[in-house]
């Protein structure tokens, strides 16, 4: 055979499997995903067919001995339907072999088995992935070499015809070729069909991102954008935006404006993030905008731009701060002191209004302390007055478990100001107190207190006060097994001193005895109380009854002395009688010391007023005659 026809049928007949492949493809590409059992069938059907027109386009190689490509069909459907294509166009070749009749049919079945086999080596090769080029060529080897088989097959003097012109090596090459062109094909196709999924995949991702995503060219022209950037710019679609620039849907303006930004991009070719703001139908629209360099062989080719809508970010991020000015305003213009401690008791948050309540403490470093590391400091530089004998540290303790199981207490400033602490525990353990100045209400109340416990006439502690105290001097004196005396003086002819000099004389009067029993006592120590109407109580704390006889003959004398006018008394003048009663064995609480007290006074009335009298030291309340003198007495 002429080169030239050995080429142009072996050309053809590449022309036929390649046509073959070529639809092949498209139905693939149209059917898309696997093949299934009728399409298994169908491509085995089309190879096989493919085979069988091979067949009949044979040329002749050397006189007597015809070639084709048959094996390359039936092999390589192999790689796309497996063993049932390969089957199917096996015995689709075999049948027209088998009615070309002649002499060769034996060898021609044995050939189109054998590419049989090949197809299902192949079809396992291409179910482990088939991505390697030594794949291709051992296949399309193996494929080959059926042919250097068939040979061993020939009668040897065919054989030797056949190996003498190397026509051997030319089946085994046209063969090689053909089936490594073929599955080339399909591997390329493969590849082809596989990027496309991938494609139409990313495809789907970018335009069903809710973000707009572009890709502009150095021009700025769109190379591709999504919907969400054709909605974005208002364009009617993401189709009609390729080939567009910034020009056709801004303004002028704008659009210059982000032409520059992008050529100042395209300088740098660094990623970029812009924040702008626009405005939309009337309204702020806020977009933040990735700007990423794109590029080819290591070239700036273009910007891609991703873009998102951060409107309600910042305007959340705008009411967070409106909010965060609020509090502060607030917390700064706030009366009262605000201290926010955390679970471990530290200091995390405070107003100014705290720090002005207690000045000791240093804005800067106080962050992080804890609140009895800020107490005593402020005990220790005397800040902060600690009550009566309590002790600092035991007192900060006691401060600290306050404020952490939330009770009220009080602060006493250095400068004489009291600070009240309410605190509200928080959920994680921490507390917030809030520091109020109640120097006012706190001075108030004790002047309130004041005047609840002093008689308004005479300006002398009043009977709850003398109550109180005597119950506290009888129980003083018993557990300091010390002495106790009580004074009842009562005015003598008083109700006729009103008759005659009046209501307001008789309280002067009243002024004027007051002050003597007050100077007649020892401050402090001992306590003069307005008893009742023109009545007087004292408590003598450690004193015996002698000596409250003294005090009482005292102060007795004192009265006289003081010469009020009194014509209605046999006296001629203001007088009282005292009543004197000691804590003793008998009388021992204050019920009884009062009773005792009493009737003393009754005594010294009886007996002719202006006297004082005290109760016997044994208590015989019968034998108390008002008239009968008793032991101890002075006139
Ligand atoms: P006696 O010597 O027995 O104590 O006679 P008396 O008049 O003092 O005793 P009586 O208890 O009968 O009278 C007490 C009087 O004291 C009656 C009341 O008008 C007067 N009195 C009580 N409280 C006041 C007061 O606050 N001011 C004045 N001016 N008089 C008072
Ligand atoms: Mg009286
Ligand atoms: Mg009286």
């Amino acid at each position: 055979m002429e080169p030239d026809s050995l080429l142009i049928t072996f050309l053809a007949q590449l022309g036929v499997i390649s046509l073959t492949l070529t639809i092949c493809s498209v139905i693939r590409d149209r059917v898309r995903g696997k093949l299934t059992l009728p399409g298994k069938i169908a491509s085995g059907m089309l190879f096989g067919a493919t085979a069988v027109l091979l067949m009949n386009m044979s040329g002749e190689l050397i006189a007597g001995f015809r070639f084709d490509l048959r094996i390359v069909p039936i092999a390589v459907v192999g790689l796309i339907s497996g063993p049932v294509g390969a089957a199917i166009a096996a015995c689709l070749a075999s049948a027209a072999r088998v009615w070309l009749g002649g002499a060769g049919v034996l060898l021609g079945l044995t050939g189109v088995w054998l590419a049989f086999a090949v197809a299902f080596l192949g079809y396992s090769l291409a179910n482990r992935g088939f991505n390697r080029w030594q794949d291709v060529v051992t296949f399309s080897a193996l494929n080959a070499g059926i042919a250097f088989f068939i040979l061993l097959l020939l009668p040897p003097n065919v054989r030797d015809l056949l190996t003498q012109q190397n026509a051997h090596l030319i089946l085994l090459g046209l063969n090689f070729l053909g089936t490594l062109i073929s599955t080339s094909f399909i591997r390329i196709d493969l590849i082809r069909r596989e990027n496309a999924q991938l494609n139409e995949l990313n495809r789907q991702i970018v335009s069903a991102l809710p973000d707009a995503l572009s890709v502009k060219d150095l021009q700025g022209r769109f190379l591709i954008a999504n919907e969400a950037t054709a909605s974005l710019m208002g364009a009617t679609s993401a189709a009609a935006m390729v080939g567009k620039t910034d020009f056709d849907y801004y303004s002028r303006e704008e659009a210059s404006l982000f032409w520059e930004q992008e050529q100042a991009f395209v300088r740098e070719a660094k990623p970029v993030t812009l924040e702008q703001q626009f405005e939309r139908n009337g309204q702020t629209v806020w977009l933040s905008t990735i700007k990423a360099p794109y590029f080819e062989a290591g070239n700036i080719k273009g910007i891609v731009s991703h873009t998102s809508d951060i409107t309600a970010r910042k305007s959340l991020q705008a009411e967070l701060i409106s909010t965060q000015v609020l509090l502060e305003t607030a917390m700064a213009e706030m009366a009262d002191g605000l201290a926010m401690f955390d679970p471990d008791g530290r200091l995390v948050m405070w107003n100014q209004r705290y720090l002005e309540f207690f000045p000791y403490i240093d804005e800067q470093s106080c962050y992080g302390r804890t609140l009895a590391d800020l107490l005593t400091a402020g005990v220790l530089r005397g800040d902060i007055k600690l009550p009566l004998g309590a002790s600092p540290l035991s007192w900060v303790q006691d401060e600290v478990e306050r404020s952490q199981s939330a009770q009220q207490s009080d602060l006493r400033l250095s400068d004489g100001r009291w600070v009240s602490k309410t605190t509200r525990t928080v959920n994680d353990g921490g507390w917030v107190t809030l520091y109020s100045d109640v120097s006012e209400k706190k001075a108030a109340v004790q002047q309130l207190e004041q005047m609840a416990s002093k008689d308004g006439l005479t300006d002398l502690a009043n009977r709850r006060i003398f109550d109180r105290r005597l119950d506290d001097a009888v129980r003083t004196a018993q557990t300091c097994a010390t002495p106790l005396s009580l004074l009842l003086i009562d005015v003598d002819y008083f109700k006729a001193y009103n008759d005659t000099y009046g209501h307001p004389a008789g309280d002067e009067v009243l002024r004027q005895i007051s002050g003597v029993l007050r100077s007649a006592c020892r401050g402090e120590f001992d306590l003069v109380a307005r008893y009742g109407g023109e009545e007087f109580a004292i408590i003598l704390p450690a004193t015996p009854e002698e000596g409250a006889h003294d005090v009482a003959t005292r102060l007795a004398t004192a009265v006289r002395m003081l010469d009020i006018p009194h014509v209605s008394s046999t006296k001629g003048r203001v007088t009282v009688s005292v009543g004197l009663a000691s804590l003793s064995a008998t009388t021992d609480d204050p019920q009884q010391l009062l009773k005792s007290c009493d009737k003393a006074l009754y005594v010294a009335k009886g007996a002719g007023r202006d006297k004082v009298r005290a109760a016997p030291r044994q208590s015989q309340p019968e034998k108390l005659k008002p008239t009968k003198r008793t032991t101890h007495s002075s006139d």
